[in-house]
């Protein structure tokens, strides 16, 4: 039997086991659909640590991909304080990790045409001439006239950086992840069902016009069934269906965005195309990329049905882009300190 996927006789076989510092990879979700799709990207597992500090309750998943060893974390609760206090912790016990990604679901801004963004598609934070990378949208003072944001978070690390322009510049990079998708175990939904992690076309992504608000009582809006089409906006059919592939700058901060208005006007400010909740307390500390898979587009018809695919489809572009970072690239940077 392989032993190179997770959950298979973990106690019956005695699995590779290594020193914490042998771990150079921090990977890190917030939520447990997005635990139980990234361990499905392990190319083999590692055992647990068999010591490790006395104030770190974190609880970890250890394991190798594309060569790297890599030690995946989730999160206690959502938010960038808790992001940030986690990986103080992680850094500490596994003192060699050199950079960290930042992966799982986000809500979308999409402003089709210019900025096409499906459910099932994949937003990548890298600077652009107004940002960095990851915006915390909501630090800053608020003035006589508006609101003024103030800060700026650091870059991701250049080695980082590098890779993601390697595979922009590519193309086929969809198909490929597709190809990951269709190769990894199905997992198990929060109802025991067993899905599998590619394309769900049986799902409905319908993007409504920012002033039609869902109403949970209304059934005309039926927008987890797809039946209402008057209030939708056209776009144009894609004739595949991989995940595409937006870079940009990525909306941080402590709210849930539930509101279509809110939504389109902070991205008009920040010229975000995603928001998420634990960026904004990594980036200055940790070296970090945020990979986000596109769950929802921030209004008010928000669910949950496209989670497992859209945190299937973040995991995998995580495992592209570590594929074409040597492991030795990666020792020859210098360790994260942590206090
Ligand atoms: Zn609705």
């Amino acid at each position: 039997m392989s032993l190179s996927r997770p959950d298979r006789d973990r106690d019956s076989h005695s699995i590779l086991e290594l020193p914490a510092d042998k771990y150079t990879v921090g990977w890190i979700y917030a939520i447990p659909v997005e635990l139980r799709t990234a361990r499905c990207f392990f190319d083999v597992e590692h055992s647990q640590l068999r010591s490790r500090p006395k104030h770190d309750e974190n609880s970890y998943n250890l394991g190798g991909i594309c060569g790297h060893n890599v030690v995946m974390i989730c999160l206690p609760e959502l938010g960038g304080v808790k992001a940030a206090v986690a990986a103080k912790s992680l850094q500490a016990t596994f003192p060699n990790v050199r950079f960290w990604l930042m992966v799982g679901i986000g809500g979308g801004i999409p402003n089709p045409p210019e900025v096409d963004i499906r459910l099932g598609d994949i937003v990548v934070s890298i600077p652009t001439d107004v940002g960095s990378g990851v915006i915390q949208y909501d630090l800053g003072r608020m003035e006589a006239e508006e609101f003024c944001r103030k800060g700026a978070l650091s870059k991701p690390p250049s080695l980082l950086l590098a890779a993601v322009r390697n595979l922009q510049s590519r193309s086929g990079v969809g198909n490929d992840i597709s190809k990951i998708l269709s190769e990894v175990d199905s997992v198990e939904d929060s109802d025991g069902d067993m899905q599998a992690q590619t394309y769900p076309p049986y799902l409905v992504d319908d993007l409504f016009r920012a002033n039609y608000t869902h109403v949970k009582t209304d059934p005309a809006c039926d927008c987890e069934n797809g039946t209402n089409k008057a209030n939708t906006i056209a776009r144009r059919k894609r004739n595949h269906q991989n995940p595409r592939i937006h870079y940009g700058n990525i909306a941080s901060g402590n709210t849930v965005v539930k509101n279509a208005a809110e939504r389109d006007r902070l991205a008009k400010r920040d010229n975000v195309i995603c928001f998420e909740m634990e960026a904004f307390g990594l980036m200055d500390d940790f070296p970090c990329l945020v990979i986000r898979g596109i769950s929802d587009y921030s209004d008010s018809h928000k669910n949950y049905a496209w989670q497992s695919y859209a945190s299937s489809v973040a995991a995998a572009y995580a495992k592209k882009l570590l594929n074409i970072i040597p492991p030795e690239e990666v020792a020859k940077l210098k360790p994260v300190r942590s206090e």
